[in-house]
């Protein structure tokens, strides 16, 4: 793995009138943001995927080796932290890597591109909505899982309590689209609730088991990816379907999850609040100001800063308005809005973070 950069030494001590005040680590930085404890700034943090061509070449780590090979997945995510400053690592960069372990097909062999699943095999009305036998332990000794269990050991080895290391896992609605497809799923919300309500049920427990799994591999924390957002489904589908089970499934999670559902949210975030998430990472579609009036008290925010206009396509200096913007409106982590495109400038990543540096408070 690269060495460490020196301007984002841990160790760093400034002093502050008569006081000496010891500079958080970036774990404890993220953990106090994510616990509402103060923090000396706001952690800029890479909650889905920083993975881009040009920290591939910085980082001397590709895909597709850095999404199915443990050494090349771990260096890549170091380089978050490493390269671009950032308080957080994430090593599992797609939303495909437990879908092998569950009967979908999916292409590891692109270099440019996330893979993703191409064959549900729940499509086919016939098929027996359930786990693949030896659940779970079948699911842990797949490849594509015990790559991303390996990665998270690796990064506990390199950075020890000093970063903080996100885990990801994907809910029962975002598997319920890989497994039994996306337009077959959401028509059936309308057509067959009762098949929708099956393999919410049945899928539950794959990303309880793969987060501890991750948990136990060294993660502090998991992201919960389930996207119901609202440019595919109404807020009451939401409450309807999914809160139940969020509320049964994320206290079973041994540590703070932090729930990515990108688009428009707005109108279900409440509902959000009541399932048991110590944070929620939303996209820029949703002003920064308005959810954080909506959340306000109940459940911690990460992001907003906009991918396709600001991160790929502007430079450093808008990056560092719209971060600025997010701190000031109160977003607890600065991040990236989802997975940020392959193509997005590492100086555009800097300037992010740089900005979260900039922000040194008084604790
Ligand atoms: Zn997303």
């Amino acid at each position: 793995m690269p060495q460490r950069a020196d301007n984002v030494s841990m160790e760093s001590v400034y002093q502050k009138g008569a006081y000496t005040m010891q500079r958080m680590t970036a774990k404890q930085r993220f953990l106090a943001a994510l616990n509402g404890q103060p923090v000396d700034r706001p952690p800029a943090a890479s909650i889905v995927s920083v993975a881009t061509y040009e920290l591939m070449d910085i980082a001397g780590a590709h895909f597709p080796a850095a999404n199915v090979e443990p050494e090349p997945m771990a260096t890549l995510a170091a380089a978050a932290h490493e390269v671009l400053g950032f308080d957080s690592v994430m090593p599992i960069f797609s939303i495909a890597q437990e879908a092998t372990a569950l009967g979908c097909r999916v292409d590891w062999s692109k270099t440019d591109m996330m893979p993703t699943p191409t064959y549900a095999p729940w499509a086919d009305r016939e098929a027996e909505i359930k786990l693949p036998d030896g659940f779970p332990d079948s699911f842990l000794e797949d490849k594509y899982v015990q790559c991303a269990l390996e990665a998270i050991r690796l990064l506990k080895r390199h950075f020890g309590d000093e970063v903080m290391i996100l885990g990801k896992v994907m809910g029962p609605w975002t598997l319920s689209y890989h497994v039994y497809n996306m337009q077959e799923f959401l028509c059936d919300t309308l057509m067959d609730p009762d098949r929708v309500r099956r393999s919410l049920d049945v899928l539950s427990p794959v990303p309880v088991v793969f987060a501890k799994a991750q948990l136990e591999a060294g993660a502090d924390a998991i992201v919960w990816a389930d996207h119901a957002t609202g440019d595919v489904i109404r807020n009451t589908m939401y409450r309807d379907f999914l809160l139940p089970p969020h509320q049964a499934l994320i206290p079973q999670v041994p540590a703070p999850v932090i729930l990515h559902c990108c688009g428009r949210t707005l109108d279900r975030v409440q509902y959000f609040c009541q399932a048991g998430f110590a944070a929620y990472h939303f996209e820029s579609a949703n002003p920064a100001e308005e959810m954080v009036a909506e959340t306000a008290g109940r459940m911690k925010l990460a992001g907003n800063i906009n991918n396709p206009t600001t991160l790929l396509a502007r430079g450093p200096e808008e990056v560092r308005r719209e971060a600025q913007r997010a701190i000031d409106a109160g977003v607890d982590i600065i991040s990236p809005e989802c997975a940020v495109p392959l193509q997005t400038p590492v100086a555009n990543l800097k300037a992010m973070a740089q900005t979260c540096r900039d922000n040194l408070r008084e604790r």
